[in-house]
């Protein structure tokens, strides 16, 4: 008893651990260095959070064809050396990655400036991709990311109700189709999403796909606004 005081009283920052990055030892998986030199804030676009030229809000693509969502943030580009870390945080479970990640994601929309969300809301895995990996990495981010700007996050508002193949087995062209009809709202709750602003957490946004259709469902349900929060967004997902 005595013993868990004393370590509930130590500060958990306090503690050394080593970079994710660069092996140097810090307070965070993520040091301050590593944050500098490959997640510095870049302009992106408002609503799909591709790369844009400084002083430009919205790119190209979105303003000839808006996607779902009415906003969007990305932490960092997918690239060296965050897609080894996602890819060690998502499939080898290397879920002490996610507090760092979670406060990038915050920052990110510190950094925008953006509206708080009523809720955030992570992209869900299908029953069966659940159960092999034993967490929804996108859950991980979102819970935390709630705590840290004091919002509500759950996991349980919206379903996936068709177990689609990994985006990455498909064309770019062919995840839209990949992903339709792919999410519901939990039948009991649909009342919950009318007239909120509902952000949608996912770790990689590559094509806005996936994201851009769970936006349509929130949407139709009667959500005011929605806006797709990722980690990572690659940078050309045409290249
Ligand atoms: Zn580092
Ligand atoms: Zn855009």
């Amino acid at each position: 008893m005595f013993l868990t005081r004393l370590l509930d009283a130590r500060p958990a920052r306090a503690i050394p651990t080593q970079c994710a990055v660069c092996h140097d030892w810090d307070r965070d998986r993520i040091c301050e260095a590593c944050r500098t030199r490959f997640m510095a804030a870049v302009p992106r676009c408002l609503r799909c959070a591709l790369r844009v030229p400084e002083g430009v809000r919205t790119c190209g693509a979105c303003l000839t064809d808006p996607p779902a969502q009415d906003g969007a943030l990305a932490a960092m580009d997918y690239g060296h050396p965050w897609d080894r870390l996602i890819g060690q945080f998502k499939f080898n479970a290397a879920l002490d990655l996610a507090a760092s990640l979670a406060n990038s994601v915050e920052n990110a929309w510190r950094t925008s400036g953006g509206t708080k969300p009523d809720l955030i809301v992570p992209v869900p895995l299908s029953d069966r991709r659940l159960r092999d990996r034993g967490f929804n990495q996108s859950w991980e981010i979102a819970r935390r990311v709630a705590v840290r700007i004091g919002c509500l996050a759950d996991a349980g508002l919206v379903l996936r109700i068709k177990d689609t193949p990994h985006q990455l087995a498909f064309p770019v062209e062919k995840r839209a189709a990949n992903v339709k009809g792919a999410f519901a709202i939990e039948p009991r709750r649909v009342a919950e999403v009318r007239g909120k602003v509902i952000a949608i957490l996912d770790d990689v946004m590559t094509t806005g796909a996936t994201a851009a259709e769970l936006a349509r469902v929130l949407r139709q349900a009667g959500a005011a606004q929605v806006h797709a929060w990722v980690v990572a967004r690659t940078p050309t997902p045409g290249g």
